[in-house]
């Protein structure tokens, strides 16, 4: 398939972005702002990286944010940056032999996560499986694109899968520029400002978790969550790589609060919690099921634990 074609770099965060691929790429072409630039450009380019910038100069970062993305967007976009608590490892769980394979998760993490819908991209797969096939680990081949009439259908089981959240993960080690880590309370995060969108984190993911912006994502103006973290559900740009969060804005930013995809599922497939608190459902179901983690041979360890209920 023919790949669409990228747009030479139009905004200032995509000549930092350039710049800083060029010389991780080996290449001597570095795109610098021009001399005469405005100061909110130089601003973006010589921006710190997320973790190494104190209060103030996270707020500026904000500030400036969220002006661009109101001049942008048409909408007043709040963006927050809460730290990981402390005490707090989150952890999912999945129960296979609860889920239908209606989607809904799909589509509530879509509006929560502010994706775009033209071109299409989803943070989570439904995959569709023959019951006694030898499945899990070919994810690449499984069905995701069934479409019957109605669900569940007879003969057949469902698998939802996202990121992981690997405890382990070579998305993070793959990274040239140290624009995707791992935080303290377990989630793996991309800054969208560092990312150079080289997409090695996605050919080092095993799970097929990270999805590419070829194009600005499409959101409709009346459809955007203005309720965003740094690290999450901010629009995103062209040229980067996105994925699930685990609704950071949702779990960090409110303890308790579930993802939307948890919330939605009309079914209880879905569990979620901090796998610290012995009292958690998250750490009942890693204690009392028969959990399984996807390609557990490959030593990422996920947070990701599926189960069958019964
Ligand atoms: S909403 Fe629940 S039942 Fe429906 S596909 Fe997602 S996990 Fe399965
Ligand atoms: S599932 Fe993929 S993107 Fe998510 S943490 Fe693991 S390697 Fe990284």
């Amino acid at each position: 398939m023919k790949e669409p074609k990228i747009s030479p770099p139009r905004e200032h965060k995509v000549a930092r972005r350039s710049f800083l691929k060029g010389a991780a790429l080996g290449s001597v072409a570095l795109a610098l702002p021009s001399r005469d630039a405005d100061a909110s450009i130089w601003d973006a380019f010589f921006q710190k990286h997320f973790r190494e910038m104190n209060d103030k100069e996270l707020k500026k970062v904000l500030k400036r944010l969220e002006q661009e993305y109101a001049e942008k967007y048409g909408v007043d976009i709040d963006i927050s940056a809460n730290k990981p608590l402390s005490g707090v490892l989150f952890g999912y769980g999945l129960d296979l032999s609860r889920c239908i394979g209606c989607r809904r998760c799909v589509y509530a993490c879509v509006g929560e996560n502010n994706q775009s819908r033209d071109p299409q991209i989803q943070w989570i797969t439904v995959l569709r499986f023959k019951k006694g096939d030898k499945w899990v680990n070919d994810l690449e081949n499984a069905d995701k694109y069934y479409n019957p009439d109605k669900v569940p259908e007879e003969g057949y089981f469902y698998m939802p899968t996202q990121c992981q959240q690997c405890e382990n993960p070579p998305c993070v080690s793959a990274c040239p520029t140290q624009a995707t880590w791992k935080e303290d309370d377990g989630i793996i995060v991309v800054d969208y400002n560092w990312c150079i969108g080289c997409r090695y984190c996605m050919a080092a993911c095993p799970y097929g978790a990270r999805h590419f912006n070829w194009t600005g994502p499409g959101i409709p103006k009346d459809e955007i969550n203005t309720k965003t973290h740094y690290l999450g559900n901010r629009p995103r740009y062209h040229g980067i790589v996105e994925k699930c969060t685990f609704c950071i804005q949702r779990t960090r930013n409110t303890p308790g609060r579930y993802p939307a995809c948890v919330e939605i599922c009309p079914v209880g497939a879905r569990k979620f919690g901090n796998m610290l608190d012995p009292k958690s459902e998250i750490r009942y179901c890693i204690e009392n099921k028969r959990i399984f983690r996807l390609k557990e041979d490959l030593n990422t360890y996920p947070k990701f634990f599926y189960f069958f209920a019964t």
